[in-house]
């Protein structure tokens, strides 16, 4: 067992995703095969659904089990350990603009990707059944007054991101300027967030067996043959997707803030794996502010407030996917474009990203706000969707790992322009 841990955590993670492929690909292909209605099913699949998928279930429990927790101690600690609450208004108005031009500029690249792959054109629609996804999306005074929380405690318990960071924030001001008499108050936060943390590293070391059960269970049941039905659309969704972490963080991590681009990468690996096999960004929020504060240097402050916002706020991989989904539908369903519904589809994509919850495939849910903008029927999007979803979980990784490596990366300029990264810990070798 000894060499097990003489690897770093996040050599073991990718190990274990490279593992659950290879194991998940035999599963598959010699489990045997039976028919069910005239449909193949996989004897193989079936296991690793039943035997293997609960630890990979448990891990995702046990990550989700602290996001509240950590998120609420991290943000106060982090405000009180600055001594002054003065820089709070600058971290929040740059990571928010940061968010913004980020998503806006992944619509872009979903919406060049998607006029040179052209997804969705000569697709076949007869046998697929409607499947409507309609969600409820709340106004926008709403949204904000659903900010501010009637009873902390409920938004506490039922984890409303943006309530738990208002409340947070609110409270470690007020410990801060209350000063010697809040000291008890103060110390037992710091003491619980230390608790708490111990908690998360310990969760962390079952990462490696929780992703390797989920990414064998994705490739024993869904194989490579969910790649080839959207093909197209998959290929056009990597590609963006990885050109935007290249280009956009890429560029800024090394042009705007002049650190080492291998160190950023490295530092959030464990972050992105998880990402990618659970698909979802919030559930991941544990291993993001553990990986930007332990690896990068980022100090609690900016990891306990940037990170929950950009999670419930930051979708890049989303809109860029929402992009294309618009030009799939407008390819299927034979609409022509204006370069005015380019410029619509931008828009309505990054606001309606920005409104998507950070869970399996809640994207498809944005369509019905995304696609009546190009004359896209109820039905026609209820069609898509029914096609769509079957296959969405591969896609749905790439976005979700798009989205944390998004998240991880704004985090780390507004700490670095606010002053509030250690760069020895920045460039030193990883540890976990
Ligand atoms: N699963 C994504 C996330 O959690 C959201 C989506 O694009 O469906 O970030």
């Amino acid at each position: 067992m000894a060499w097990w841990f003489k690897m770093v955590l996040w050599q073991r993670v990718l190990l274990a995703l490279v593992l659950g492929v290879i194991v998940g690909l035999a599963f598959r292909t010699f489990g045997g095969t039976y028919m069910v209605d005239g449909v193949t099913k996989y004897a193989g699949a079936d296991f690793v659904t039943t035997w293997i998928k609960p630890f990979g279930d448990a891990f995702v429990r046990l990550i989700k089990m602290l996001v509240v927790p950590l998120v609420f101690t991290t943000l106060v600690t982090g405000v009180t350990s600055m001594g002054h609450p003065s820089k709070l208004g600058s971290i929040g108005g740059r990571a928010f603009l940061l968010y913004i031009a980020t998503t806006m500029v992944a619509v872009s690249i979903g919406l060049f990707f998607g006029t040179l792959f052209k997804p969705g054109a000569g697709i076949d629609f007869t046998d697929v059944v409607p499947n409507v996804l309609a969600g409820e999306a709340p106004g926008f005074v709403q949204i904000l007054l659903n900010i501010i929380p009637t009873n902390p405690l409920n938004a506490l318990s039922s984890g409303n991101m943006l309530s738990i960071i208002f409340f947070a924030l609110l409270l470690g001001v007020a410990i801060l300027m209350v000063g010697k008499k809040a000291d008890p108050i103060k110390s037992l936060f710091d003491s619980f967030a230390e608790i708490i943390f111990k908690i998360t590293h310990w969760v962390m070391e079952v990462a490696p067996f929780g992703v390797f059960a989920l990414i064998t269970w994705v490739t024993a049941a869904k194989g490579v043959e969910t790649f080839s039905a959207v093909l197209v659309l998959a290929l056009a969704l990597y590609l963006g997707c990885l050109t935007h972490i290249a280009l956009v963080y890429g560029g800024l991590i090394k042009l705007v803030l002049r650190l080492p681009l291998i160190r950023f990468f490295r530092g959030i690996l464990d972050a992105q794996v998880v990402a990618y096999s659970t698909s979802t960004s919030a559930g991941t929020l544990p291993v993001t502010i553990t990986c930007v504060q332990d690896n990068l240097g980022v100090k609690p402050v900016i990891a306990g407030s940037v990170l929950p916002l950009g999670a419930t706020i930051n979708m890049d991989g989303t809109s860029l996917y929402l992009g294309l989904l618009a030009l799939f539908a407008a390819n299927a369903f034979g609409i022509d474009l204006t370069f005015t519904d380019y410029a619509m589809i931008a828009l309505t994509a990054t606001l309606a990203s920005i409104g998507t919850a950070s869970i399996p495939s809640a994207s498809l849910f944005m369509l019905a706000i995304v696609l009546p903008i190009i004359g896209v029927t109820p039905e026609q999007t209820a069609l898509l969707v029914g096609f769509i979803l079957p296959f969405d979980r591969p896609l749905d990784m790439m976005r979700t790992f798009t989205n944390v490596t998004g998240d991880a990366a704004v985090a780390t300029s507004v700490a670095k322009w606010e002053g509030e990264l250690d760069e020895d810990v920045y460039r030193a070798v990883s540890t976990i």
